[in-house]
C-alpha cells in the first residue's frame, strides 16, 4: 500500500503511463497476443489522430437498390443453417481502444470466418493488428466509421469523412511500414459493408453510406457484451437462445467485449452442435434474401434514440416515409427469435416508427 504522501505521485505516474500508452500503442505484427493489449486507454490531451488523405481513394459504385436500408439478417432457403458472427473494433476520438486477441486467436484456431467492423481510428492506432487481420482470408474487413460518431448528427463534409476516412486508414495501415500487406486491400478495394455506431442512423446517413457503395449491416442478435455487468454465462445463453438461420450476431473485440473471449468457445460449440455453419456477412447475403428495414435499431425501432444525447443538435431532417410493399428484402412479418430477443421483431414496414 502506498503511503498517503506517495499516493498523488503514484497517481501522476499512472496517469502519465496511461497517456504515454495512449500515444504509442504497441505496433504489433505477428507477435503473440498479450492481455495488456485489451485495455482501453484515454487518449492523451491534445493527441489527435491525423485523418488520412481521402483524395487517392478509389471510386466505388453506388449500392444496388435491393440492398439499400438497414440489413438486419438474411432469410435463407429451408434447411440452410448459416450464421454470421461480427465483431466491432470501435474507437472514439478520446481513447485508444483495445485489441482482444483472445477472440481473434480462437477464431483462427478453429478456422471460423467472421466479419470485422473496424473503425478508422482503430486501424490508425493499431496498424499492426489491422494488417494481420486484413491479410487473413478468414476475416472480412468492413467499415465502422472514422471516430464512432452518431451519424444522425453528421452532415456534409463531416458525414463524408466519417464514412470514407476508414477506407483511407485501412489502406494506410496495410501499405505502411508496421505490418505491410498491400495485397490485403488492393488499390481498387473498398469495403462493401458499414455498421452504424450505436446502431443509429437516419435517412441522410443511410443514403450517404449507400451512395458510397456500402450496405448498412446491423444485427438481429446482440450478445450484450459491451456491458461489464453481463457475464459470460449470460452472453452464451442470450446468443444460443436468439440465433436462428440467417442471423447476424453483434459482439465486440476492441476491449469492450468484457466477457466475449470467455464466452466465445461455448458459443461456437453450442451453435455447431445445433447444426450451424459460420460464414461472413458477404457469404450470408449471397446465400439468401436480406431482411431490410428503413430505420436502424438495436432490438426494436426507436431504441437507439437514447444515443442522440451524444449528438450536438437535434436531428434536423425527418426519416423517409415507409417503403412501399414489395420492395425486395422488406419482410412482411417475422416470428420472434427466442425469449431473450422478443423485441427484435416483427419488422413489418408498417409498424416501423419514424424516429423523432
Ligand atoms: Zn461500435
Amino acid at each position: 500500500m502506498p503511503s498517503r504522501a506517495a499516493a498523488p505521485a503514484l497517481l501522476a505516474l499512472l496517469l502519465a503511463t496511461a497517456a504515454a500508452a495512449a500515444e504509442t500503442p504497441a505496433p504489433q505484427c505477428g507477435a503473440p497476443w498479450s492481455p495488456a493489449e485489451k485495455v482501453v486507454h484515454p487518449r492523451a490531451p491534445g493527441a489527435a489522430v491525423a485523418m488520412p488523405d481521402l483524395a487517392a481513394l478509389p471510386a466505388a459504385a453506388p449500392l444496388a437498390p435491393s440492398l439499400r436500408g438497414s440489413v438486419r439478417r438474411v432469410d435463407l432457403p429451408p434447411g440452410v443453417k448459416l450464421v454470421a458472427l461480427t465483431f466491432d473494433f470501435c474507437e472514439t476520438a478520446g481513447e485508444v481502444a483495445g485489441y482482444d486477441g483472445e477472440i481473434v486467436d480462437e477464431l483462427r484456431r478453429r478456422r471460423i470466418p467472421a466479419t470485422l467492423f473496424v473503425g478508422g481510428h482503430w486501424a490508425a492506432t493499431h496498424p499492426g493488428r489491422f494488417g494481420e487481420m486484413a491479410a487473413d482470408p478468414l476475416f472480412e474487413i468492413a467499415n465502422h466509421t472514422w471516430s464512432h460518431a452518431n451519424l444522425r448528427f453528421a452532415e456534409g463534409d463531416k458525414l463524408r469523412r466519417e464514412i470514407l476516412a476508414p477506407e483511407a486508414a485501412f489502406r494506410a495501415a496495410v501499405t505502411g511500414p508496421i505490418c505491410p500487406h498491400p495485397d490485403a486491400r488492393g488499390a481498387t478495394q473498398r469495403s462493401k459493408y458499414l455498421r452504424f455506431p450505436f446502431g443509429a442512423c437516419d435517412a441522410r446517413s443511410l443514403a450517404a453510406v449507400a451512395d458510397a457503395g456500402m450496405a448498412a449491416i446491423q444485427w438481429d442478435v446482440s450478445t450484450g457484451d459491451p456491458s461489464p455487468f453481463v457475464s459470460a454465462d449470460a452472453i452464451v445463453a442470450t446468443t444460443l437462445a436468439s440465433v436462428r438461420p440467417g442471423s447476424i450476431v453483434l459482439a465486440h473485440a476492441n476491449g469492450r467485449g468484457f466477457r466475449t473471449g470467455a464466452a466465445l468457445p461455448r458459443i461456437l460449440d453450442g451453435l455447431a452442435k445445433r447444426g450451424y455453419h459460420f460464414v461472413t456477412v458477404g457469404e450470408l447475403l449471397a446465400a439468401g434474401r436480406p431482411v431490410i428495414t428503413e430505420t436502424c435499431f438495436d432490438a426494436r425501432p426507436g431504441d437507439t434514440d437514447k444515443y442522440d444525447a451524444r449528438g450536438r443538435k437535434p436531428n434536423p431532417k425527418p426519416l423517409p416515409e415507409p417503403q412501399k410493399p414489395g420492395i425486395p428484402g422488406i419482410p412482411r412479418a417475422a416470428a420472434p427469435s427466442g425469449p431473450s430477443a422478443p423485441a427484435a421483431l416483427p419488422l413489418r414496414p408498417s409498424i416501423v416508427k419514424p424516429t423523432p
